[in-house]
């Protein structure tokens, strides 16, 4: 009996080496990665300057604690706020616990304005955590299921609907904030449209709210911007970062600009390990590297190439009913469920997601070259194809629905 708590369904391969976006198991078999470690080794596994500076940190300093000034800190959170245009930043170490402090900001805010019971917008399909509050602000009741009573002061809407969020302005008075990611990862790789953030941005203007964007999944170059709210040009007021930042080093961040920015006073929220000098020294050779190697322009050609070439393929076959995405995030949605591919893509050495049942989501690193995005392709295409022809053989029916 594995003495781990089971709490993921693994897949029976183990990892012990890996070079760019290539891993290999304990046999020695060798995988193309299109996972990333879900959206977390941007430059790849094993990067030679990445690793160099780690080498170097570790060396010098691991851990001190926030009792005390910590320079890579004070750097990491220049860096972050020029990036980005926000003002300040918490460090902590998770994407759960980014959250947990905009969640923080958002009730602050609401009780200086003399709200008691403030309240959040959030988003049907939205995945912000596994804490007791994230798991509340999720909307996946696979998320929530047995850990009831959830938190209170979550107002749900549908994704990437206005009006919906319009109608709560209109009658529920306790509402401070919204909190939504721009491209839902979890909830199966879904775009809102170019205006909704724009329209986000002014009914929260309007309703003095704070506009709260995770982008734990979406951020530090993923979508070909350093974030995915700069490809609609209107800032947050709140903005979070995880999995991408510190290339597998763990490392969260909540980023505040204007009101927002001052809520927090000292003892108000903390951390033991967040943005201590191992963490920082990994994000900022993280983006020292997506800057000067031109990831984001790599993210951009890269998934413009696969999406293409998966609609190209994918053409006209029953069963495939949407590709979408943005940079290096891409969903491929069919009619059926379909999480067997992703066994099917292990036994020909891809490594690739199903979320939400139905959705095939890749992640690839962001160092992925276009040879490899053509093998990606060439190996996931017939297995989709054949996988839905079963299907349709299968469930007629389900052809015409
Ligand atoms: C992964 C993820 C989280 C949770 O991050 P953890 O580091 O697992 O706590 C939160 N929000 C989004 C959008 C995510 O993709």
């Amino acid at each position: 009996m594995s003495h781990v708590m089971n709490t993921y369904a693994r897949l029976p391969v183990a990892f012990v080496r890996g070079e760019g976006c290539w891993l290999w198991d304990t046999n020695g078999r060798r995988y193309l990665d299109a996972m990333a470690g879900v959206a977390v080794c941007g430059l790849g596994h094993g990067h030679p300057r990445f690793v160099a500076a780690l080498r170097e940190q570790i060396g010098g300093l691991i851990h001190t604690s926030n009792l005390y000034e910590i320079t890579l800190q004070e750097k990491l959170a220049d860096r972050l706020a020029a990036i980005s245009g926000m003002d300040n930043v918490f460090f902590c170490n998770s994407g759960c616990e980014a959250n947990e402090a905009a969640i923080k900001l958002a009730r602050l805010y609401g009780h200086s304005k003399d709200i008691e019971a403030p309240a959040i917008v959030v988003l049907e399909k939205a995945f912000h955590g596994r804490t007791i509050a994230t798991l509340s602000a999720t909307g996946s009741r696979k998320v929530q299921a047995g850990f009831e009573p959830l938190v209170a002061g979550f107002v749900r809407v549908p994704f990437d609907d206005l009006a919906a969020v319009k109608r709560v302005a209109e009658n529920n008075r306790n509402v401070v904030a919204v909190l939504v990611e721009l491209l839902q990862g979890e909830g199966g790789v879904n775009v809102c449209a170019d205006n909704y953030l724009q329209g986000l941005r002014e009914i929260c203007d309007a309703q003095g709210w704070l506009l709260m964007l995770d982008e734990v999944q979406s951020g530090t170059g993923r979508t070909g911007k350093w974030f995915a709210f700069q490809h609609a040009g209107a800032r947050p007021d709140v903005m979070t970062l995880a999995k991408g930042l510190g290339n597998g080093v763990p490392i969260g961040a909540c980023l505040a600009a204007g009101a927002a920015a001052q809520l927090f006073k000292s003892g108000s929220h903390g951390s033991t390990f967040g943005g201590n000098p191992l963490a920082c020294a990994a994000a900022l050779a993280t983006l020292a590297i997506i800057e000067d190697e031109r990831l984001m322009e790599n993210a951009v050609k890269i998934g413009d190439f696969i999406r293409g070439e998966l609609a190209q393929r994918l053409a006209g076959t029953k069963g495939v009913k949407e590709i979408r995405g943005k940079g290096l995030m891409i969903g491929i949605e069919l009619d059926y469920a379909c999480g067997e591919l992703v066994q099917q893509a292990l036994e020909r050495g891809l490594l690739i997601n199903v979320t939400v049942d139905n959705v095939i989501r890749m992640l690839p690193p962001l160092v992925f070259t276009g040879e490899q995005a053509e093998l990606l392709v060439a190996t996931l295409t017939p297995l989709i194809t054949e996988f839905l022809s079963r299907q349709n053989a299968d469930q007629p029916a389900a052809q015409t629905a």
